[in-house]
């Protein structure tokens, strides 16, 4: 049997081995078996790693902006040359449709870091005059050493949405991608290196949350951490980094409901509820997974939206029209079967989808699920409570405006919610009234990257996005000069 590639970690500018010498089985989700081997770092590793950053941290700060811009820049080409080797590698690593990995992972990761070169460019201090006693002005400082943790839905998008804020604002950075989905991140310090990038400036550790994310989260050299995935690791982080004063952003999870009204243009509202539910098979944190839908359209959008459900094919994401692939491993697609045994316990109708999926070929052995409905459950279920995570919605038909919007904030969560309405006063009406970090009329999964992203309640602290990642890996200053 031919040996496995094995990835290294990026450590001081170097691809690097892990200390203990130990790796990890990178599997593919949709073949269900091994395909390389990850570093099984440990705090020894994360030590070599922050330490290159803390010596590399001054001297990137005290480079010109426009040089790190520019730098910036050069990794975004990279990205968009590679395009077909990243887009391909993430489809495997996750088990994503190469066709949305092509069109909207990689594209991101690129642009990610074309928004932050610039971005970087135009971010201005401020200045106060008090006549005759004194001018304020702010000063923006790195923090130094950056740790950026991020989860394996969106593997390489949500990881160069961290790094490359981080790195624009003058900071080192200490990364740590999922150890579900490593390949992108390793090849992303393969360009990294062709780009020239200083050594230590960015170093990628891989390995297991528990010992590599931690590891990180505890040091007492990197007072800023920026996180991104399920609430109850966002809890520990809290937890272990609140009595170390460290600066924190927690992105974490959601449960976001998606309100239909009888008034919406409802075939808009079909077609892009299908994406905005099983997209990514509904691992994306911003995926409706509680729809809401007025009585009195609530049977013609449902015929509808079944019909269609129960036509998607779900395939092996390699192949160039599969629309939805694996799930991600196998932990997590019994994880998402269990739940769907806990509706039909608690009551509710599988009425479209609800088992695992055992395709022919070559991915007979993969991790694949239905795309699931459900009905007849009420709000105060796990069902409706839990972030499943997978190809799994619950429909629920409402009465009233302020019905939906008890049960739309029903939930701990507070990530994003979606409108479908045509009256425009009921649109701003019901955005203010939900409690939600973004909500989307008429649209899904639409936004400006300058805008601030981040969650309410259990969903997340701190606002990502533009200026505010800015200056979240800054800190901020606040000079006075007597006049
Ligand atoms: P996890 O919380 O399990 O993991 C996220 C990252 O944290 C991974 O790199 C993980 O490593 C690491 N980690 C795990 N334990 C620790 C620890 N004790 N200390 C430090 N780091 C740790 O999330 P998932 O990877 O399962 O991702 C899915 C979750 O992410 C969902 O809840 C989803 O909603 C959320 N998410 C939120 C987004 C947002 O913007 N709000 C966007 C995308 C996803 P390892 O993989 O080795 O466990």
């Amino acid at each position: 049997m031919a040996t496995m590639e094995k990835l290294s970690n990026y450590i001081d500018g170097k691809l690097t081995p892990p200390v203990s010498g130990h790796y990890l089985d990178n599997i593919e989700p949709a073949a269900g078996t091994a395909y390389s081997q990850l570093p099984d770092s440990d705090e020894q590793d994360v030590a070599l790693a922050v330490a290159a950053a803390t010596r590399a941290a001054p001297a990137w700060a005290a480079t010109p902006i426009e040089k790190r811009s520019a730098l910036l820049h050069r990794i975004a080409d990279l990205i968009e040359q590679r395009l077909e080797e990243l887009a391909r590698a993430e489809s495997i690593d996750n088990g994503k449709p190469i066709a949305l990995a092509r069109t909207v992972d990689i594209p991101r990761a690129a642009a990610n870091f074309r928004y932050f070169a610039s971005a970087i460019i135009n971010f201005t201090s401020q200045a106060y005059v008090t006549p005759d006693k004194g001018l304020n002005y702010t000063l923006h400082q790195p923090v130094g050493v950056a740790g950026c943790i991020s989860p394996w839905n969106l593997p390489l998008y949500l990881f160069t949405w961290k790094i490359a804020p981080a790195l624009a604002a003058g900071n080192a950075v200490v990364a740590k991608p999922s150890e579900v989905t490593p390949m992108t991140a390793f090849l992303l310090s393969k360009i990294c290196i062709e780009a020239g990038l200083p050594a230590g400036v960015l170093n990628i550790v891989h390995g297991l949350g528990n010992k590599v994310g931690e590891a990180i989260v505890v040091h007492p050299d990197v007072p800023a951490i920026s996180f991104t995935g399920g609430t109850a690791t966002g809890q520990r982080i809290a937890a272990k980094a609140a009595p170390m004063f460290k600066k924190l952003s927690l992105e974490l999870g959601g449960k976001n409901p998606n309100i239909i009204f009888a008034d919406a243009d409802l075939d808009e509202a079909l077609a892009t509820t299908l994406r905005s539910s099983f997209a990514n098979q509904g691992q994306i944190c911003l995926c409706g997974s509680r729809i809401y839908v007025q009585q009195e359209v609530y049977d013609k959008f449902m015929d509808a939206f079944v019909a269609k459900v129960r036509k998607m094919q779900v395939g092996d994401p390699l192949e160039e029209t599969t629309k939805t692939g694996a799930v991600v491993s196998e932990a997590h697609m019994h994880k998402i079967l269990d739940y769907i045994r806990l509706a039909q316990e608690e009551g509710g109708t599988i009425v479209a989808g609800g088992e695992r999926v055992v395709p022919e070929g070559r991915c007979r052995n993969g991790y694949f699920v239905q795309p699931t409905i459900i009905t007849g459950l009420d709000i105060g279920c796990r069902t409706n409570q839990e972030e499943i995570f997978g190809p799994v919605v619950t429909v629920q038909p409402f009465a009233t405006e302020k019905e939906a919007l008890a049960l739309a904030n029903g939930t701990g969560y507070g990530l994003s919610a979606t409108v479908w309405t045509s009256n425009l006063q009921r649109a701003h009406r019901v955005a203010a009234a939900l409690q939600a970090g973004i909500v989307w009329i008429n649209c899904w999964l639409v936004r400006d990257l300058r805008t601030p992203f981040g969650g309410m309640k259990q969903s997340g602290v701190g606002r990502e996005g533009g200026m505010h990642a800015l200056e979240f890996f800054t800190e901020t200053k606040n000079v006075c000069v007597k006049v």
